[in-house]
Parts: structure tokens; C-alpha cells; sequence
């Protein structure tokens, strides 16, 4: 017989968990867990079963846009995949984001829906897409005060009825700029009746498959940048199904995230409705903003986690020089890095989700508060960084099998590769985190306690070296910030993405330590502390003390 060799195989992705079991054990009460066990449970079983073969099966499928119909009808239409379609009602009937509006589960309702979101993410071609935009766009209408508004649409985005059910999009970027938004040309003007009619271009229109978006046009009149902007409403089609004013100009050809169609669309006199007075939208917008960035950082880690099962899987099948790579020292040290990082990026991304449900729930302290406003941007660009090079690497770790498309593995780096650059770059959000942390340093503060407290909490000496290397990379950023502010506003912004990566890597080697102690106590498993020692060792302080003299002088052009 000739050789064949077994490819990778998935188990039920929630029992196979480690990672997830573990922390839930300790972040949910007793009988919240034995409530939300069974569905995760079930869950676990289609990701890793029934929807995985439909991934492997339709890996070629992608959306399509059908501009005429056969009769010469202009329709516009995005014909999505089976599989997008699947996920669309799977997403709906449980409740992926109705959960945190239902709150049954007060405060641990976001840790729930992040726990299914976990499981749901890798299965489903990034439909998580979709979700994180609807789930930011209910968030936003609820704390507009916009009440008709949100009360018409809101249900829908929250609804477990596939049929009601509709999904947003969030429509910012055009040509002009992403990160500077500021610059946007859409205009808006009222009509006759006095109903805001939209005209613009949009550049990314991510998912626009959806019944709604939110987005930003400047009323006519308003002064320039983002002040001048204002936050509006869109139904993108009427009552027939046709597009309102609407042309999709053409789908993007993307390096990954093939799955969601991304257009970039024209707005001709386009009805809108206003969600929250006529300037602001930058501002107006920003709780849209921070649901996503949390949605990213919990795909980031479940991407990490999806390349890790099957590279682990793999690594038991695959033989080279006389026995399994998983028995070969350094392919297992190779992945133990890899899964250093993805605990300490699930950590991150998990206590996000719990301060956030803490916010929600009305149950944050002012220290809470404080806290997630830095977390949220160093949480989704640390995560983000993480997800790019851990799939990078677990692809090496298929050898060559990694680089071919039909074994289904490159899709895992490609789609990673958008995390980073989606939902604000790294630079945007470390300028962003630089900007919370600065102001009257009382968010760094918060950090610092919460490091503290972790750090204390960490205490079985396996778990020295993670303590130490979290808290004293924590202080070079604090006194590296002190010194550079000193030195003038240049010097910090051109450190301002080492500061915060040190800021991110070091929070989540915090919680990774916490979390590996209450693991050596409740579960007797070394396993967690055996990643942040690893983790702490792999470096945790980026900061430089280069210069921007350093910055201009190499990137100058003599
Ligand atoms: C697959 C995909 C889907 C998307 N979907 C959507 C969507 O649905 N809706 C939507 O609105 N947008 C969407 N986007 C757009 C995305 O949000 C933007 O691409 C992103 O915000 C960056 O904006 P930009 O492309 O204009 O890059 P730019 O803003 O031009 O940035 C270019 C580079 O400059 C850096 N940079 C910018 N400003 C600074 C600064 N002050 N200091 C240092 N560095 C800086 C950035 O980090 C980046 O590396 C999508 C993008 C992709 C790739």
C-alpha cells in the first residue's frame, strides 16, 4: 500500500477545550455553568463535526453579486454561502447576539456569549463579522436615547427568530481614510419632507448582505472633520427588497475573510435617519466600536485556538525520523510557544468580556470602568498581533501541507491577517490606549492595581517568574511613558505601539498566572502555569528606549 497520510481531525471543540472549560469553571457561578454547559456543549460538537465538513467542502464558494437578473431587472443582489447562510439562523436561534440584551445571565451574559462566540468564530467562515457589527449597533441605538429608533430596529438585530432577524452593517471607511474618518466626504441633505437623503462613497462595507447600517455624512453645512460628522441609519432596502439608492459598486478581492462579501458602494440621495443629534458621529459611534474590538479579540483567540487543535491533532499523526513530531522535543517546545500565547490571548480577551458584561449589567465600579476603556484597545491589538503570528506558525508546523489550499490551513492565516487592521490598526489603537492612559493617569493606575492584585493572587512559586515578568515590564512602560512625555510629544507617539503591546502582553501574563493558580488549586493542573512561565519567557517587554531621532533618521531618504 502506498503512503497516505491521515490528515488533522477536530473533536468537539468545547470538550476538547481545555482552555475555555477551565476558565469558565472559575468565572461562572456553579449553576450558570450547568445552565449554559449543554449548548456550548452542543455547539462544540457542530464546529468540530457538521460545520467543519461543510468548511472543508465549500472552501471554494464564495459570495457572488448579481447585478441583473435574467430579464434584465437591475436587483443588485449578494448571493451568499451555504455555509454563511447556515451560520445566519445557527446565530439567531442561539441567541449569538441576543444574549447580552436578554441578560439572563446578569453580568456573566457577556462571558456567555463570548464563550459560544469561541466556539461559533472558527466554524463559521468569520460570520462572526456580521454578529460583532449587529451586537455594536444594538449597543449603540440602546445608549443613543434615540428610543423610536432603537425600539423599530433593535429587536431585530437582538431576535432569535431567523425570520426577524436582521444583522448591521457599519459603514465608515471611504478613499479619504479609515483611521482618520475625520475626512469623510458623504454628504448629507434633507429632501423636501425633511428626511436626511445621504450621497457619498463607501470603501469597506463589510458583510453587506445586511438589512441595516450605521453610518457617518457630514449634514450640509457642518464644519470639516469629525466633529461635523453626524451618526445616521440606513435601511438598505424598501418593502419590494430593492436597494434604496444604493449601487454596490463591486465586491472586494481580498487576501482572506473571502467568506464576507465587502463592498465598496455609492449612495445617491440614499434615506437615512439620524440616530443622535447632527455632529458628534465620531463620538456617537465609539460604543459600536468597542463591542467589535471585543468580538475581534475573542475571534483572535478562538482562530489560535481552532490552529492549535489541529496542529496538535496533527502533530500525534504525523511521523518524521522514526516517531510522532508530537514525541520530537523541539516540534513540542514549538508548539508549546504557540500555546503559551493563545492562553494568555484568550485570558485578555475573556476578562474583557467580563468587565464588559460588568458595565452592562450596571455592576462595574468607577475603577471597572476606567480600566476597560484601556483594555479594550490594548486587548484587540495584542490579541490581533498574536493571531497573525501564531497561525502563521502553525501552518509551518504542517510543513508543506500547511501552504496548500485544500488541506483548508491557509485560510486560518489569512483570515487572521484582517484582525490587525479591521476595527482600527495597531498604530490607531496604541495611540488610542496612549490617549487613555495618559489622561490624568488614572486608567494607568487602575491597570497597574489590577496587576497588582493578580499578581498577589499568583502566588505558588511556579508562578514567580510570571509575576516578576509582568509586573516589572509593567513598570518599564510607566516610567519609560514618564520620561518620554518629558522629552516632548514626539518621542511618545513614536513609542506609543512597543508601550501599549508591553501594557497588552503584560495584562494578559497577569490573568494567565491568576488563572494557572486557581488551576493548580481547583483542577490540580500544571498546565496553565506551565504556559505563563512560558509566556513570561518569551518576552513581555517590548519597550525600546530608541528614539524618534532613530525612527527619522532610518526611514529618511539620505
Ligand atoms: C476585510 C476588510 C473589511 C473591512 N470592513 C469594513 C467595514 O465593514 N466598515 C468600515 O467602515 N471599514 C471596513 N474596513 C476598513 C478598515 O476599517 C480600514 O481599512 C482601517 O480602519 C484602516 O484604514 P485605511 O485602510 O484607510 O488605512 P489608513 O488609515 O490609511 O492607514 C494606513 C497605515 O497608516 C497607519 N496610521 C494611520 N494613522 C496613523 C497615525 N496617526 N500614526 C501612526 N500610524 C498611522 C495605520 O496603522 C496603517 O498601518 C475593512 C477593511 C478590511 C481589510
Amino acid at each position: 500500500m502506498p503512503f497516505r497520510q491521515e490528515p488533522p481531525a477536530l473533536g468537539n471543540q468545547y470538550l476538547d477545550d481545555r482552555v475555555l472549560r477551565s476558565y469558565l469553571r472559575r468565572a461562572l457561578p456553579r449553576e450558570v455553568l450547568a445552565e449554559v454547559e449543554p449548548e456550548l456543549e452542543d455547539l462544540g460538537g457542530l464546529a468540530g463535526g457538521e460545520l467543519y465538513r461543510m468548511q472543508l467542502t465549500d472552501r471554494l464558494d464564495e459570495p457572488r453579486l448579481v447585478r441583473w437578473d435574467a430579464w434584465g431587472a437591475r436587483v443588485d443582489a449578494v448571493e451568499i454561502t451555504p455555509l454563511w447562510r447556515a451560520a445566519e439562523r445557527l446565530a439567531a436561534e442561539r441567541g449569538l447576539v441576543a444574549l447580552p440584551y436578554e441578560r439572563r445571565h446578569g453580568p456573566h451574559s457577556r462571558v456567555h456569549q463570548a464563550a459560544l462566540a469561541h466556539l461559533f468564530t472558527p466554524a463559521t467562515d468569520i460570520y462572526s463579522c456580521p454578529l460583532a457589527m449587529t451586537d455594536g449597533a444594538a449597543r449603540t441605538l440602546l445608549s443613543s436615547d434615540n428610543r423610536a429608533l432603537a425600539g423599530r430596529v433593535v429587536p431585530h438585530l437582538t431576535s432569535r427568530d431567523p425570520a426577524q432577524f436582521w444583522t448591521s452593517g457599519q459603514w465608515m471607511t471611504e478613499q479619504t481614510g479609515g483611521s482618520d474618518v475625520g475626512l469623510s466626504e458623504t454628504v448629507a441633505r434633507r429632501d423636501a419632507e425633511g428626511r436626511w437623503r445621504l450621497s457619498g462613497q463607501k470603501w469597506f462595507t463589510s458583510a453587506v448582505s445586511s438589512q441595516v447600517a450605521l453610518t457617518l455624512a457630514r449634514p450640509e453645512g457642518n464644519p470639516p472633520g469629525g466633529r461635523g460628522l453626524a451618526l445616521f441609519l440606513v435601511e438598505t432596502r424598501d418593502r419590494e427588497g430593492r436597494l434604496r439608492n444604493i449601487t454596490f459598486e463591486r465586491l472586494k478581492d481580498k487576501l482572506g475573510t473571502r467568506k464576507v462579501p465587502t463592498a465598496e458602494l455609492t449612495l445617491e440621495g440614499t434615506p437615512a435617519e439620524l440616530v443622535r443629534g447632527t455632529t458628534d458621529g465620531v463620538r456617537h459611534i465609539a460604543p459600536m466600536l468597542n463591542v467589535t474590538r471585543l468580538w475581534n479579540g475573542i475571534s483572535a483567540a478562538a482562530l489560535m485556538r481552532r490552529g492549535m487543535a489541529l496542529a496538535r491533532d496533527y502533530a500525534r499523526k504525523r511521523v518524521a525520523f522514526g516517531a510522532p513530531l508530537s514525541e520530537k522535543p523541539l516540534h513540542a517546545d514549538t508548539l508549546a510557544g504557540l500555546q503559551a500565547e493563545a492562553e494568555a490571548a484568550f485570558h485578555l480577551a475573556f476578562r474583557t468580556a467580563e468587565l464588559v458584561g460588568l458595565e452592562e449589567a450596571g455592576g462595574a465600579s468607577e475603577e471597572q470602568s476606567r480600566l476597560l476603556r484601556l483594555v479594550t484597545p490594548l486587548m484587540k491589538l495584542t490579541t490581533a498581533r498574536q493571531a497573525v503570528a501564531v497561525t502563521s506558525e502553525v501552518l509551518e508546523a504542517f510543513g508543506g501541507a500547511g501552504y496548500v489550499e485544500d488541506t483548508g490551513l491557509p485560510v486560518l492565516l489569512r483570515d487572521a491577517q484582517v484582525l490587525p487592521i479591521w476595527e482600527g490598526t495597531t498604530n490607531v489603537l496604541a495611540l488610542d490606549a496612549l490617549r487613555a492612559a495618559g489622561r490624568g493617569g488614572e486608567a494607568l493606575d487602575c491597570l497597574k492595581r489590577e496587576l497588582e492584585t493578580c499578581a498577589r493572587e499568583a502566588r505558588d512559586a511556579r508562578l514567580a517568574p510570571a509575576r516578576a515578568a509582568a509586573l516589572s515590564a509593567f513598570e518599564h512602560a510607566e516610567s519609560w511613558l514618564a520620561r518620554a512625555s518629558a522629552e516632548g510629544p514626539t518621542n511618545v507617539e513614536v513609542g506609543a505601539r512597543r508601550f501599549a503591546l508591553t501594557l497588552g502582553r503584560a495584562y494578559a501574563l497577569a490573568l494567565l498566572a491568576r488563572h494557572a493558580q486557581w488551576s493548580l488549586e481547583h483542577e490540580r493542573d500544571p498546565r496553565a502555569a506551565a504556559a505563563a512561565r512560558r509566556f513570561a519567557a518569551a518576552g513581555v517587554n517590548l519597550i525600546a528606549d530608541a528614539d524618534a531621532e532613530d525612527a527619522r533618521i532610518l526611514m529618511g531618504d539620505t
